[in-house]
This record gives C-alpha cells, sequence and structure tokens, in this order.
C-alpha cells in the first residue's frame, strides 16, 4: 500500500516542485506557514464569490464586474436550460480511487472522512445536463495557464459523474476577468471522435497516480533531495532546514 496518506493537486505541484520543501511542510510538518496578502485576498475573494453563489449576497464593488456572469448561470438554471449551479464543490476518492460519499454530499463531509485519500475543490460547478458540465477555479494571480490542473478537473468530473461526456474547465481570473478553457470529452463519446481531447481520462490519472508513486518512493528510501529554482524566494525553509533558504 502507498505510504502517502492523501494528495491533492497542490501537495503533487509542491512535490514537483521540490521534495525537499514538500518534505519539510507535510511529512515533518516543520515549515513555518506564512501567509503572504496575496493569499489573504486570494481567501477574500473565493469567500465572496461562494457567498454569492450560495446564498445570494451582493459581490463587493471591486467584483461587481462578475454579477453578470454568475447572474447568466443563476438565470439558465432557472429556466431550465441547465440543471444546478454549485459552489466550492468537493471531491473525495478513497484509495482505490473510488468517489467517497455522492457527488456534492455536503453532510456528513467526506472530506473529512477516515477513507479520504485524494482531495480537490471546485470553485464552480455548472451542470448543464446529464452529458455536460463547466467547472472553473477563481484565479486571484497573475494570469498563467495550467494545463494540468486543468487535465485534473476534467478527470474528477468524468469520474464524478457517470453520464458525462462533455466537460468544459476553465480559469477565471478576477483581475483583468479574462477565461482560459478547455474541453474535455469522455473517451468513447461522439464529442472525442472530433479529436479535441488531448488525452483521454485515464492518461491524466495515469500522470497523475505516476507523481503520487513517486512521492510514495521518496517516502519508502527517506530520500527528499533538495531542488532548488528561482522559486527558492518565495520558499519558507529556514537556513538550518534547507542550504538554499533565502530567509
Ligand atoms: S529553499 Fe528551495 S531548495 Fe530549499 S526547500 Fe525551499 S524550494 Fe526546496
Amino acid at each position: 500500500m502507498s505510504l502517502v496518506p492523501s494528495w491533492s493537486y497542490t501537495a503533487v505541484m509542491e512535490y514537483i516542485q521540490c521534495p525537499r520543501k514538500y518534505q519539510l511542510n507535510r511529512v515533518l510538518k516543520v515549515m513555518p506557514f506564512q501567509e503572504t496578502e496575496a493569499m489573504r485576498q486570494g481567501n477574500i475573494i473565493h469567500k465572496a464569490f461562494e457567498d454569492r453563489l450560495r446564498e445570494g449576497k451582493k459581490l463587493p464593488e471591486h467584483l461587481e464586474h462578475f454579477e453578470k456572469f454568475i447572474a447568466g448561470m443563476e438565470r439558465k438554471v432557472m429556466s431550465e436550460q441547465w440543471s444546478e449551479v454549485g459552489a466550492e464543490v468537493e471531491i473525495v476518492y478513497d484509495r482505490d480511487m473510488q468517489p467517497v460519499g455522492s457527488w456534492a454530499q455536503t453532510s456528513p463531509r467526506p472530506w473529512f472522512s477516515k477513507q479520504a485519500w485524494f482531495r480537490a475543490k471546485f470553485d464552480v460547478v455548472a451542470i448543464i445536463d446529464k452529458r455536460r458540465a463547466f467547472v472553473a477555479d477563481w484565479k486571484t494571480g497573475k494570469r498563467k495557464p495550467d494545463l494540468p490542473q486543468l487535465e485534473l478537473f476534467a478527470a474528477c468530473a468524468f469520474k464524478s459523474l457517470p453520464d458525462l461526456e462533455e466537460v468544459t474547465t476553465a480559469y477565471i481570473w478576477t483581475k483583468d476577468a479574462k477565461q482560459d478553457k478547455r474541453v474535455f470529452y469522455r473517451e468513447g463519446s461522439d464529442g472525442l471522435q472530433e479529436g479535441v481531447s488531448e488525452k483521454s481520462e485515464a492518461q491524466i490519472w495515469g500522470e497523475w497516480l505516476g507523481h503520487v508513486d513517486r512521492i510514495d518512493t521518496s517516502m519508502q528510501q527517506d530520500k527528499w533531495p533538495c531542488k532548488p529554482t528561482g522559486l527558492c524566494g518565495w520558499c519558507d525553509a529556514t537556513p538550518k532546514q534547507c542550504p538554499h533558504s533565502k530567509k
């Protein structure tokens, strides 16, 4: 059995960036956490969108330009063109990569289940109909499309919604109100024959579980090499913890 206690997009990306950082942060749990101003602002913005989508609360002034977009999705649900729109939907799978709980279950929250091994969260989900869905992530930083995360979103959507054939994944950039979108089709569906998806769901999971296997090997061998890059300047490791620390 894998020694990796649980994983997520963020955890795997941290390992890929630097195994030593992953070890300090997630295995030894000795990395001092410092919330940056950018993180704080990001959390405030995510909460504002969640409150708007879940409770209809007014968006703060600097996000008001998104009201049209959200209201447009809600109108489609009201007019029954779309099935539902949700916020902060949690996806949880066990060690066999089988869903824990049902889709979008909130009580009890599968997120805290002992069976939880993989966790992901969709900031926005629109179920258009049984066959089609839209999933998106609010992005508050500098615009930088990240295809692997969108691929993982698509694989999660296909795994969690067995009838889904087409999923549009998107980053919604809150600073410049732009979207980066990718459309994925389930293998064998009519859409896939149009040749739009670069990878199948199986390929995407194969790649991610390959990363998780590499973390497992580090755990088995207790080997966590430093990987110094330009990102060391943003790492919280102290000089005692890593010779490449910029603290
Ligand atoms: S300072 Fe750089 S090399 Fe050291 S743990 Fe952090 S990211 Fe890795």
